[in-house]
């Protein structure tokens, strides 16, 4: 027997459509890449989103079509998120930061059909334009007085084109799985993979994250997501915001601490997020200029481990609760976050701040266990670390082209390549990415809790840690150090501040100093590249 309730597809022009109607006079504050600020609301956003949508049907894009994106977090790259979703077609979001030859690729494999750009983009795109086989038009996100010099052929401006609409439009209905926006993973090996999101898998993602114990996103809220909307959803917030009717103060191509902090305040942000390297530059300038957080209470710390010095800063001098937070774009992103549970609450803040290091309970709709190697599920015992296999509705069940295959294993796990264990209170905690972890005589050493205690040293700016060949262990840690500015730490020093943090057997047994660690396109420490620039290092002999 069915039930007998509204079929009503869940579609994400659904949200705004509910923000129009019900949080018309919301504000969105967008900085922008040409210099400037644009402030409107969910009204605005709204009538231009139909606008852009009208746009891009007479550009010819239609049902399906990938509409791809190079832009920062902005008012209109919001519109368009709207705008070519909800009309049917597909938001690719390329991140800009990828290397040229790795844009050509994506690009070309998800076949976009038109790309719409921030101004700072267009040089780069001109360069690789001849190698980009289906890209038809090109959009630039500016208004005519901006409108640059380009080699790009027959580019149009945004605001022309939007101009020319009439607004007057109904986003359509149709079937809630169909595809509505697809984002490349940074791919570590081998080429970009695409996750190709359904407005289904989003739609219930915003859901979960507008909860209390996730996101926690209200009508009251003022959200920064500084998280790149280029690089897995943003976290949902943009869909959430809308969600919620929640002010949403989008910082455009600023990401210095100054003018973020500066803009924040001048906002009144409630709730941010961003990966932890923003925060350690916010911190900075915090502890500099003697400034507080003004009305901030929740940021979120996601995308890398967020380091316990970190949490410990933000909640016992500046008063904001740091939710930190795991994911992956293969997940949409969101997989846990380490709200509170009753478990917890009345245990001592130490202890409590011990928890907080790991990366959350998972959220509803989000399953997880952890396996050994012969697919055995582990105890959840705070200690027992294996493979994290997760699945749930706004989990991939394969790649975009199906490139590589079946994601899934016959009991619908999706593999998530990280290495991590479930406590007895239901805290999962990431203790490395599977090839990353050190092998040292047949036991693991955390790559991750190593970085994590090396960053809590005064002199430390950035820590990484590899393995390096040993012909009696195996692999031994190598600490990748970069100082602050003007100071200088020694292998000693630094085993000894380590000794009361790690077990003995895991103090690296070398330190190499550099001036800057090599970075994946979403800000994570490449490990790779950090290998390959190592790979004739060899221990001294002792
Ligand atoms: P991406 O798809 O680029 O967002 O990368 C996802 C990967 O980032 C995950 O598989 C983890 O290895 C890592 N990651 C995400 N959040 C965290 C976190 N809070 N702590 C440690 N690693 C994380």
């Amino acid at each position: 027997m069915l039930g007998q309730m509204q079929d009503w597809p869940l579609l994400v022009s659904r949200f705004l459509e509910h923000a129009n109607v019900n949080h018309p006079n919301s504000e969105i504050v967008s900085q922008l890449p040409e210099g400037g600020e644009f402030r409107y609301n969910y009204r605005g956003l709204s009538e231009r989103a139909k606008k852009c949508a009208q746009a891009l049907t007479r550009l010819g894009a239609g049902s399906g079509d990938r509409v791809a994106t190079m832009a920062w977090n902005s008012h209109r790259h919001m519109e368009i998120w709207f705008g070519a979703s909800g009309m049917g077609a597909v938001t690719h979001t390329v991140n800009p930061r990828l290397f040229p030859e790795q844009l050509v690729y994506i690009i070309n494999h998800a076949e976009d059909k038109i790309l719409m750009l921030d101004i700072s983009f267009v040089p780069l795109i001109e360069k690789i334009a001849s190698q980009l086989k289906t890209v038809e038009k090109y959009v630039i996100l500016v208004g005519k007085d901006h409108m640059p010099d380009t080699s790009l052929e027959g580019a149009l401006c945004y605001e022309e084109l939007i101009e020319a609409e009439s607004g007057d439009y109904s986003w359509p209905s149709f079937d809630e799985n169909t595809a509505c926006s697809l984002c490349y993973t940074s791919g570590t090996t081998g080429n970009p993979k695409g996750v190709l999101y359904s407005h289904r898998s989003n739609f219930l993602h915003t859901l979960v994250a507008l909860s209390g114990d996730t996101l926690g996103v209200g009508a009251r809220t003022t959200i920064m997501p500084v998280v790149p909307m280029f690089h897995a959803n943003a976290w949902g917030i943009p869909y959430a915001a809308a969600g919620a009717g929640a002010k949403l103060v989008l910082n455009g191509p600023i990401h210095d601490p100054e003018t973020l902090h500066t803009i924040m305040l001048k906002e009144g942000v409630t709730i941010t997020a961003a990966v932890p390297t923003i925060w350690l530059g916010m911190l900075k300038h915090l502890e500099a200029t003697g400034q507080d957080c003004g009305k901030l209470s929740v940021v979120m710390i996601g995308g890398s481990a967020a380091p316990r010095s970190m949490i410990e800063t933000f909640q016992n001098k500046y008063g904001v609760r740091v939710n930190h937070a795991w994911g992956m774009t293969e997940t949409s992103p969101l997989g846990s976050l380490g709200t509170e549970n009753q478990a917890i609450c009345d245990l001592p803040e130490d202890v409590k701040l011990d928890i907080q290091c790991k990366q959350g309970r998972p959220v509803l709709g989000v399953e997880m266990c952890v396996q050994d190697e012969d697919g055995n599920e582990l105890p959840r015992d705070g200690k027992s670390s294996g493979r994290l296999l997760v699945r749930g509705p706004w989990i991939i069940k394969s790649y975009f082209k199906n490139e590589g295959g079946e994601a899934l294993d016959d009991d619908n796990w999706f593999d998530t390549g990280d290495v991590s264990c479930i406590d007895e209170y239901g805290y999962m905690q990431i203790t490395d990415r599977a090839k990353d972890v050190i092998k040292s005589g047949g036991e693991w050493i955390s790559s991750i809790d190593l970085e994590n205690a090396a960053v809590g040293h005064p002199s430390v700016a950035e820590a990484a840690v590899i393995g390096i060949f040993h012909p009696k262990w195996d692999e031994r840690p190598l600490l990748v150090v970069v100082p602050e500015k003007g100071a200088t730490v020694s292998h000693a020093e630094m085993n000894e501040f380590l000794m009361d943090k790690v077990a003995k057997w895991w103090l690296p047994d070398d330190l190499a100093i550099v001036t800057e660690l090599p970075h994946t396109a979403t800000g994570k420490i490449s490990k790779k590249d950090l290998r390959a620039e190592f790979k004739d290092y060899s221990f001294p002999k002792a």
